[in-house]
């Protein structure tokens, strides 16, 4: 039987992550500060601790497994990102956390290992046009990432393929763009615009008015967690590396996004824009890597996945009243 690790497991995409790697037959240990919010974890083992201590981390990353998954960091919205406010704890945390697995994880012979980057990586000066971004893998360098995030996320990309090249270790990283789903994060601060929208219109009556930050007019494309983890296991299973793009192609302004979540609610809104944390004006996935290399690319629609995680939140709100 494989066994994988999974750092994060507590978290959006680890939770699910988890549930994936089991269905597939692996032997999962995961960590986390926290066990997932909205379920139970599916792990054979599941260890509660900080990864940013060195010896929690020996602690867990003990044996030489087939594959460790490393999706644990400070993760949030532009409300969490982009106010400046947590940028220290973001530089650090991350930073430690990626640090000490990269080096755990090469010496004990850990055999392949999967980073979890982000579009945050992309330079800042080619996502001004909001109709035509561009998020090729080769325009990560000259580097002017959008927030500090996305610094510690370069950063971090490095370490890997550092390793990569001193010990022998497989790394794998993903530059994910915009993941989103049931059992994600939709309040408390660090919610992403997909979560945060269907929160605001399962919250408010038909004819009702939502806020949105900036003028609604700033594109991005987003992607169902079924999908991305299918990206994820073919390109652990494959003999690509990457840095390689897992996102969708079908990139929204965040009006038309906030219009097709409310059709999907069946409520007619308005929207109310206010000054807010807004990012780069335009951001889209580039696939043409992925096709080329892992023949992948998302089977559905957005649509789809707004559907799913839609009726889910619309039910967890609804049912805290
Ligand atoms: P998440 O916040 O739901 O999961 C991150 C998990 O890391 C959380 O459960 C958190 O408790 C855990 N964690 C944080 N600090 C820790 C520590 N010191 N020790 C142990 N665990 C710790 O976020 P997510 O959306 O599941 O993202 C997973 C990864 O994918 C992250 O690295 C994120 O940067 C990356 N990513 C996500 C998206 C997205 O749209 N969701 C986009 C790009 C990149």
């Amino acid at each position: 039987m494989k066994k994988a690790i999974v750092c994060g497991a507590g978290g959006f995409i680890g939770s699910h992550l988890v549930k994936k790697l089991k269905k597939e037959g692996f032997w999962v240990k995961g960590i986390d500060l926290k066990y997932p919010e909205f379920g139970t974890t599916e792990a054979d083992e599941f260890v509660i601790g900080d990864l940013r201590d060195i010896d929690v981390c020996k602690n867990v990353i003990n044996e030489a497994v087939d594959e460790l998954y490393q999706l644990a960091g400070e993760v949030g919205g532009a409300g969490y990102v982009f106010t400046g406010e947590n940028d220290a704890e973001i530089m650090h945390n991350s930073a430690l956390i990626n640090l000490n697995i990269v080096d755990l994880a090469s010496k004990i012979g850990v055999k392949k290992l999967f980073y979890s980057s982000s579009a945050c990586i992309y330079p800042q000066f080619n996502q001004e046009d909001p109709e035509n971004p561009n998020c090729a893998e080769s325009t990560a360098y000259p580097a002017f990432p959008d927030s500090e995030y996305g610094w510690e996320k370069l950063f971090s990309e490095r370490i890997y393929q550092t390793y990569a090249r001193t010990y022998s270790i497989k790394m794998k990283i993903a530059r994910f763009h915009n993941i989103f789903g049931e059992e994600g994060t939709y309040t408390g601060g660090r919610e992403k615009a997909p979560a945060a929208l269907c929160r605001k219109i399962a919250e408010t009556n038909d004819g009702g008015t939502i806020d949105i930050w900036g003028d609604g007019k700033q594109t991005r494309s987003f992607l169902y967690i079924d999908e991305c983890l299918e990206g994820v296991r073919k390109l652990m299973d494959s003999g690509f590396d990457g840095p390689v793009n897992i996102g969708s192609e079908e990139m929204v302004s965040i009006d038309e996004l906030a219009y097709k979540i409310a059709n999907i609610a069946g409520k007619k809104i308005l929207i109310n824009h206010i000054d807010g944390p807004m990012g780069v004006r335009g951001r889209n996935s580039d696939n043409t890597l992925i096709n080329k290399e892992l023949s992948w690319k998302p089977s559905k629609s957005l649509e789809y996945g707004l559907k799913k995680t839609y009726f889910w939140i619309n039910k967890m709100v609804n049912s805290n009243e």
